[in-house]
C-alpha cells in the first residue's frame, strides 16, 4: 500500500520568494509534491495565467464556491478572497503526493484545525528591510498596495510561533533543498507511522508466541 502524502502549508510574507522556492522544489521532485492552485478573485499580474498561477475567479463564482462548501478553507487578504479547492488536494494526498498549500496565515491555520496532522512552514527573507526592498523591485504593484502588504506583514508576524518551521530564504537553493529536507523528515515521524508500526508489532507478538 502507497503511504499518504503530507500535506504541507507554506506561507511567508509577500515579497519572501515563497513561491519562487516552491517552483523550484517542484520541477526538482516533480513526482514527490503537487502544488495546489488556489481560487482567488484578484486580478491577474502581467504574465499570470488563469489555471496555472491561480483560478481567477469573480466574486459570485467565489461566493458559489463557499456555498458548495468546495474549499478546504478560504480568507479574505487585502481586499480580494483566495481560496483552497478541496477534490485536487484529496485526490494527490491519496495518491501519495506531498500537497503544498501555499497560503497566508489565517488560512493556514484553519487547515491545521480542520486536518490536525498538517506541516506548517513558514519563509522569510533574512531582514525586513529586504523584504521591504524585493516588494519595491517587483514593480508590478502600486505603492499604495506595497504599504498595506507591509502593514499586513506586520500583523502575520504575530502568529508565526503557531507554525512547525521557520525558513529563511537568503540563498534560494539551500533554502529549496531545506524545505525539501524538512517535509522529506516528517515522513519518518514515529506518529505518522503508526500502521506499519502496528503491522511489525502485531508480527512480534505472534513470533514471542513461537508462531
Ligand atoms: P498574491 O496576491 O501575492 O498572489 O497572494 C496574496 C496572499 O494570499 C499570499 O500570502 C498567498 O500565500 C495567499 N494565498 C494564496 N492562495 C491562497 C488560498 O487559497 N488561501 C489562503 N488563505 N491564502 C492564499
Amino acid at each position: 500500500m502507497k503511504e499518504k502524502g503530507i500535506l504541507v502549508v507554506v506561507s511567508g510574507f509577500s515579497g519572501s520568494g515563497k513561491g519562487t522556492i516552491m517552483k523550484q522544489l517542484l520541477e526538482e521532485h516533480p513526482s514527490t509534491y503537487a502544488l495546489s492552485i488556489s481560487a482567488t478573485t484578484r486580478i491577474p499580474r502581467p504574465g499570470e495565467c488563469h489555471g496555472k498561477e491561480y483560478f481567477f475567479v469573480s466574486r459570485e463564482e467565489f461566493e458559489q464556491m463557499i456555498h458548495k462548501k468546495a474549499l478546504i478553507e478560504y480568507a479574505q487578504y487585502v481586499d480580494n478572497y483566495y481560496g483552497t479547492p478541496k477534490d485536487y488536494v484529496v485526490e494527490k494526498l491519496e495518491q501519495g503526493k506531498d500537497v503544498i498549500l501555499e497560503i497566508e496565515i489565517q488560512g493556514a491555520l484553519k487547515v491545521k484545525k480542520a486536518y490536525p496532522d498538517t506541516l506548517l512552514l513558514f519563509v522569510s527573507p533574512p531582514s525586513a528591510q529586504e523584504l521591504k526592498n524585493r516588494l519595491i523591485n517587483r514593480g508590478t504593484e502600486e505603492e499604495a498596495v506595497i504599504a498595506s502588504r507591509l502593514s499586513r506583514a506586520w500583523q502575520e508576524a504575530q502568529g508565526i510561533e503557531q507554525y512547525d518551521y521557520f525558513v529563511i530564504n537568503d540563498d534560494l537553493e539551500e533554502c529549496v533543498q531545506e524545505v525539501h529536507s524538512i517535509i522529506q523528515n516528517e515522513h519518518a515521524r514515529a506518529a505518522r507511522n503508526c500502521e506499519l508500526i502496528e503491522t511489525i508489532r502485531a508480527e512480534l507478538k505472534s513470533f514471542a508466541k513461537g508462531e
